[in-house]
Parts: structure tokens; sequence; C-alpha cells
């Protein structure tokens, strides 16, 4: 889905376009779990509103927002076959924004990383982690 050395503002295009494309957005703004219109961003400081007090978008464009997919997205986005498409771009790909962390300048490159590397080192190094897999495998 990224071409190379994508930089955050290409991401941020590439991911919105992908919603948008697939619908995600028109069942955001019908969110079945929040109604109301404003969906899980309801409560959101950075919310933009008009002066009657209407959300009019969000004033903290970010990766982490974009790549937040909920149930209802996810098996909207399976049943178009479109779901591992989604979450293979997503892995790796460091989150910016208001779900996390800070945001990035617009034309950082984005380094994709593989977070089951750093579990791995996690399992080496907790010894929580080796019980509950012993545990799991009795
Ligand atoms: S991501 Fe899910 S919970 Fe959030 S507004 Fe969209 S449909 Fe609703
Ligand atoms: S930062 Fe995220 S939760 Fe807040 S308004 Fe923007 S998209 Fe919604």
């Amino acid at each position: 889905m990224f071409k190379p050395n994508s930089t955050v503002k290409e991401a941020r295009e590439v991911l919105s376009n992908f919603l948008q494309e697939t619908g995600c957005y028109d069942i955001c703004a019908q969110c079945p779990i929040y109604p109301g219109g404003e969906g899980c961003c309801h409560g959101c400081q950075k919310i933009n509103r008009n002066e009657e007090g209407q959300m009019t978008g969000c004033g903290s464009p970010n990766l982490s927002c974009l790549s937040y997919t909920c149930g209802v997205l996810n098996e909207h986005l399976r049943r178009q076959g479109r779901l591992e498409e989604l979450t293979e771009a997503l892995y790796g790909m460091p989150r910016e924004g208001y779900r996390g962390c800070q945001l990035r300048q617009e034309d950082e490159i984005l380094q994709f990383t593989d977070p089951l590397a750093e579990a791995e080192i996690l399992a080496s190094i907790s010894s929580d982690l080796r019980v509950s897999e012993e545990s799991d495998n009795e």
C-alpha cells in the first residue's frame, strides 16, 4: 500500500484514501457503537467545531487515528477482502498522534519495523511471559 520511503504526509493520504474508498468513513459517520455523528472521536479535545458546535473535522491530523480500525470496520473490510491489505500495510508502521504518541514532521520518512521482533526480546527477559507460555502449553 505504501511506496518505499513514504513520508508521514504521504502515508496519511494513502490511509485516508483507503478508508474513504472502502466506505469506512461512511460507517463512522453513522457509527453503530457511538451514535451522535462523532463516532469514537467523541470526547477528543482535538475535534474542530463550527459555531453551532458541530464537528467539522480533526484538529490533529495523524497516523494513529487513521490506522485505528474497530471490530465493525474490521468486519466491513474483511467482507470486501481488503482487511489483510490494511493489516499488512500497518504492520510495523510507527504510530504518531493522538492515540499514543507525538506528531511527527510531515516530511519524516517512515521506518517500518517488525513489532514481533521486539516481542521476542521481551519474552527473553520477562519471567512473567515465560510462566504464561508454560501455562498455555499445559
Ligand atoms: S472506528 Fe468504529 S467505533 Fe470508531 S467511529 Fe468508526 S465505526 Fe465507530
Ligand atoms: S485526534 Fe483522533 S480521536 Fe481526536 S478528533 Fe482527531 S481523529 Fe478523532
